[in-house]
C-alpha cells in the first residue's frame, strides 16, 4: 500500500485529562482527530464517540452495496457520503450517551477526518480541528475553522494574528454533540507524491504557527519524528491544551 502515517497525542503541560482521540488506519485509509469539549471527563468520552462511529461506519461502507442508512446527496462523492454520515452518526451517538448519561450534557466535540482512495483525499470536518497540506513550496491551511474569529477574518473584521491572541479565539460556532443544526463541510482533494497531509487539534495549531510546522516537518528525517516534533514544540510553546497530530504521505510504490 502507498499510504504512511505517524500520529501522537499528548495531554500537554496543563490539563489533567487527555479530551483529544485520533485513529490512523492505513488499511482503511481513514485518518481521524477529534477534540473532545465538555470537561469532568466527559469531553473525552465524546472525542472517542466520534473515532469510533466514523471507524466502524467507513469500515462497514467499503463496498457499495451497503443500505445508505440516511438521505444519499447525490451533490457529493461516494467517499464524501461515506464520511458526512460518519460525522452526522457521531453526532447522533454523542446525543444518544448524553440521554443515557445527563451529567455528561454538556460535552460536544470538534472533528476532522481524511479518508484516501489511492491519491484521492476526501477531507470532512465540524468545529476548529484543521487539515493541512505540506508541500515543498509551503503549508496552506485547507480547512476554514468553524470558529467565531475564524468568522471575523472572513468578514475582515480580524486580521489572522489578531484571531490568533483574540480572546474568543477557542468558541467555535459548531461541534458534534451539541445539538445544533451540523453543516458538515466535504472537500475533495489529491495529494501529490511530494505532500503531506498533517490533521491536528487546536493544541497543535494554536501554539506554534503554520511556518513553524512547516519548518519541523520539512527538517525531520521520518513521519513519526516530525509528529514528535510537533509535539514537542507545541509543549515548550506553553503546551496549554491537548496536543494531537497525524501526519500522511501517500507513494504510488514502495521505496
Ligand atoms: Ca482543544
Amino acid at each position: 500500500m502507498g499510504i504512511h502515517a505517524a500520529g501522537t497525542t499528548d495531554v500537554g503541560c496543563v490539563r489533567k485529562h487527555n479530551e483529544d482521540s485520533f485513529l490512523a488506519d492505513s488499511t482503511l485509509g481513514l485518518f481521524v482527530v477529534a477534540d473532545g469539549l465538555g470537561g469532568h471527563a466527559a469531553g473525552e468520552v465524546a472525542s472517542r464517540i466520534v473515532v469510533d462511529t466514523v471507524a466502524r461506519f467507513v469500515g462497514e461502507t467499503m463496498e457499495k452495496d451497503r443500505t445508505w442508512p440516511v438521505e444519499y446527496d447525490p451533490s457529493l462523492s461516494y467517499d464524501g457520503n461515506r464520511l458526512k454520515v460518519a460525522l452526522l452518526l457521531s453526532d447522533q451517538a454523542i446525543a444518544e450517551d448524553i440521554r443515557r448519561n445527563p451529567e455528561r450534557e454538556t460535552m460536544g466535540s470538534t472533528v476532522v477526518a481524511g479518508l484516501f482512495n489511492g491519491p484521492k483525499l476526501t477531507l470532512a470536518h465540524v468545529g476548529d480541528s484543521r487539515a493541512y497540506i505540506l508541500g515543498a513550496d509551503g503549508i496552506r491551511q485547507v480547512t476554514r475553522d468553524h470558529s467565531w474569529v475564524a468568522e471575523q477574518v472572513a468578514n475582515g473584521i480580524l486580521t489572522p494574528s489578531e484571531a490568533r491572541v483574540h480572546p474568543f479565539r477557542n468558541v467555535i460556532t459548531q461541534a458534534l454533540g451539541n445539538g445544533g443544526e451540523l453543516e458538515v463541510e466535504i472537500q475533495n482533494l489529491e495529494l501529490s507524491i511530494s505532500e503531506r497531509l498533517l490533521l491536528c487539534s487546536d493544541g497543535l495549531s494554536g501554539m506554534i504557527g503554520d511556518k513553524q510546522i512547516w519548518d519541523i516537518v520539512e527538517q525531520a528525517p521520518d513521519l513519526q519524528q516530525a509528529v514528535d516534533s510537533l509535539i514537542s514544540a507545541a509543549r515548550e510553546h506553553g503546551g496549554e491544551d491537548n496536543i494531537t497530530a497525524i501526519l500522511v504521505s501517500w507513494e504510488s510504490e514502495e521505496a
